[in-house]
């Protein structure tokens, strides 16, 4: 069976294909359908996004669809960036001017630095309308007194995992055991590999 991994983000995807090798599923991924516009992101949670994108990209593409949604809190911003994590500062801006202007607001708020943080992965896979699987995956940490590392995506370079003693971005193929995505991806493994999806659609009992 085809299932689709709906996202366009390749840091997301490299992480993502790894996680899924050997699943009893074949891989689908919006490359076969770049025609298609992303849906707006109206969620207030991660959650509510994760769900929007999985039934749009269902319902556009008749495929079983995972869409995750994902992104950093960091507590003494009142948990921003959050679900504006891709867009914080402009969609457009450079991941340097992103992690300046958290340095700044958290100087403001009187943090200098290591506020406790997290990164929250929502996974959501839909069949059509169908709610079939929601997951969430989270990793706790620490703001990084300055940026560092050069792996990893996004804002793994300003957050500091304890257990590794370094940010994600230095953590290299480790981040793949502990990360948010890794735990929701791990739980969307166990759902693929325990339930056949045609069968039991009546039987999940989702919204
Ligand atoms: P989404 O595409 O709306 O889910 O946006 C997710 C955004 O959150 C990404 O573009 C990154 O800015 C951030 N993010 C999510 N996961 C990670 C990660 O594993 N490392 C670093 N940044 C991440």
């Amino acid at each position: 069976m085809n299932v689709l991994i709906a996202t366009t983000n390749p840091g997301k995807l490299k992480e993502i294909r790894p996680m899924l090798a050997g699943s009893p599923v074949e891989l689908a991924t919006l490359e076969a359908w770049s025609a298609l516009a992303p849906p707006e992101e109206t969620g207030r949670t991660f959650e509510e996004n994760a769900r929007q994108k999985a039934r749009y990209y269902s319902k556009a593409t008749g495929l079983v669809t995972v869409a995750e949604d994902s992104g950093l809190e960091i507590e003494a911003l009142d948990g921003a960036p959050g679900v504006e994590s891709a867009r914080y500062g402009g969609v457009d801006t450079p991941y340097a001017e992103k992690f300046r202007l958290i340095y700044e607001a958290l100087r403001a708020a009187g943090f200098p630095a290591g506020s406790p943080a997290r990164f929250i992965c929502a996974l959501a896979v839909a069949d059509g309308d169908r709610l079939l699987f929601e997951t969430r995956g989270t990793i706790e940490g620490r703001l990084a007194p300055a940026p560092s590392g050069e792996g990893g995506f996004g804002y793994d370079p300003i957050f500091f995992y304890p257990p590794f003693g370094c940010t994600l971005a230095e953590a290299g193929d480790r981040k793949s055991e502990v990360s948010h995505r890794a735990r929701a991806f791990r739980a969307l493994r166990q759902f693929l590999e325990t339930t056949t999806i045609d069968a039991s659609l009546d039987e999940l009992g989702m919204p």
